[in-house]
């Protein structure tokens, strides 16, 4: 690939790239991987992402593998890095880390690398739009998205704009944590409108690309025919806005076409890490429009729905996994959805490798470090919120003066566990909820230990909120 000359310029000077020349057993090895990638995730998705990969270098247990651009680093990074790495581990246990690099430092395309193979899906989007486009991930459709509580009005609000003939909101602006689904809802609502819709006009823009398609018209002075473009969409959905942040040229040029589209009618929707009024580097009057539509956030998923996902990811790949593996998965990985992906990635991959059976016992050994890194410490902001949702109380329930059974009962229960889980004192634990004194949570304490050694069923639910909490 040409692109490999050009990395690394700068230090092919002083021979050091020489030095980190791959040996050819490592590059038998990364075709391997490759190849597998190719299996695993299919021919589409590995000629958008993968096929573009190379191995760089091999040093001190760390696999360098080039990307053609940031985007891509990205993308890949938190989408199949974790399955690269595993599969590299599993070939060879001297390799400890996998690390992207990017291979191209001039002005690049975020989206697609300069392999023809790997412009976006381009079936069925006229030309100009489907190029501004950034490429859609096929296994992100409703189809293969799992409905909860935390996500069940982003979900709704998503299905809606892809199926109405109507414009029902404008913008839709969903936010939220990190692999709580945004981009996944998103590219739904572009595959189901194709479906339903075929003559309405979809464009899917990352930020970094929509910045990218941007300073690219200024530079080759086609800033109209980039307004014009823009403009002549039906439905435009940019997807972690926070990223224009203090860009003041490319916000300008987003704001009016934003209130260009809006006031033709046409669909905007918008992710984001936070809420419109919590964008910094945002102008005002942008960060307030932004919010004037329906604002919905996804929020971390409970224990139910990380169950649900690792479920419904099993069956997708048919793999038959014990239910008592994918609770203690749900369980255990709380991080982010895309954790708990690449965790079981990781399991039926070393299952397939090693002809080993899916066991409880495996799946300790085989996420070890992963564990280490989920196991960390509770708050008491977090058992409040495990607390309330077990008991279906509403968070301020736990904090305010009543003191009916249905609430006083659960407050005392999380007062417990604040004072077992963490290392809080009885004073700091009082304040946490609404200012108590610690003669009430020390009551509370020893109130909680004398049901639990009367009631067995009382203890087991006891139990049952603390194994979720740590497990
Ligand atoms: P975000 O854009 O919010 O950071 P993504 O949409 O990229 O998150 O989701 C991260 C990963 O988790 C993706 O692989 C996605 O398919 C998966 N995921 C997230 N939520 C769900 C869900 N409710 N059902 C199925 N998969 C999900
Ligand atoms: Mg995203």
């Amino acid at each position: 690939m040409a692109l490999q000359k050009e990395m690394r310029n700068g230090e092919t000077e002083n021979g050091q790239s020489m030095a980190l020349a791959p040996t050819p057993e490592m590059v038998v090895l990364w075709e391997g991987i490759h190849a597998r990638l190719r299996k695993e995730f299919g021919d589409a998705v590995f000629r958008s992402w993968l096929k573009p990969l190379s191995l760089q270098a091999f040093y001190h247990g760390i696999m360098e593998i080039a990307v053609p651009t940031r985007f891509m680093r990205d993308w890949i990074s938190s989408n199949y890095l974790d399955r690269i790495a595993a599969l590299a581990r599993e070939a060879n246990d001297t390799i400890q880390r996998v690390e992207l690099v990017v291979a191209q430092t001039t002005l690049s395309d975020p989206d697609t690398a300069s392999d023809p193979d790997v412009l976006p899906h381009s079936e069925d989007i006229p030309d100009a739009l489907a190029a501004l486009s950034s490429p859609l991930d096929p296994r992100f459709t409703f189809d293969q998205f799992v409905v909860g509580k935390p996500n069940e009005l982003a979900h709704a609000a998503a299905r809606r704009i892809a199926e109405s003939a109507h414009v029902p909101f404008n913008p839709l602006y969903l936010h939220g944590g990190v692999g709580l689904g945004k981009t996944h809802l998103m590219h739904a609502i572009a595959y189901r409108m194709r479906e339903i819709q075929p003559n309405k006009k979809i464009v899917f823009l990352s930020a970094e690309r929509f910045m990218f398609q941007f300073v690219k018209s200024l530079r080759d002075k086609g800033t109209m025919e980039f307004k014009e473009l823009l403009r002549s969409v039906d439905v435009l959905m940019i997807d972690d806005i926070q990223f224009i942040a203090g860009k003041e040229s490319t916000q300008e040029e987003f704001f009016h076409s934003f209130n260009a589209l809006i006031d033709h009618g046409k669909q905007i929707v918008i992710s984001a890490g936070c809420a419109p009024s919590d964008l910094k580097g945002f102008d005002e009057r942008l960060r307030s429009r932004l919010g004037w539509g329906l604002v919905v956030d996804l929020q971390p998923a409970t224990f139910e729905l990380r169950y649900g996902i690792v479920a419904a990811k099993a069956r997708t790949l048919g793999a038959t996994v014990p239910q008592s593996v994918l609770e203690f998965l749900a369980h255990k990985i709380t991080s982010s959805v895309r954790e708990l992906e690449g965790s079981l990635n990781r399991i039926l991959a070393h299952a397939d490798l090693t002809a080993s059976a899916i066991t409880l016992d495996m799946t300790q050994d085989v996420l070890s470090d992963l564990l280490r890194a989920n196991d960390r410490r509770v708050t008491i902001d977090e058992i409040q919120r495990k607390v309330a949702e077990h008991y279906n109380l509403k968070l301020a329930d736990l904090f305010s003066e009543r003191r009916a059974r249905a609430v006083a009962r659960p407050r005392q229960v999380a007062m417990y566990l604040c004072k077992k889980l963490t290392p809080r004192s009885l004073p700091e634990i009082g304040r946490k909820f609404g200012g108590r004194d610690h003669t009430t949570v020390m009551h509370a304490v020893k109130k909680i230990e004398e049901l639990m050694q009367e009631d067995g069923s009382f203890k087991d639910e006891v139990d049952l909120v603390r194994r979720a909490l740590v497990g």
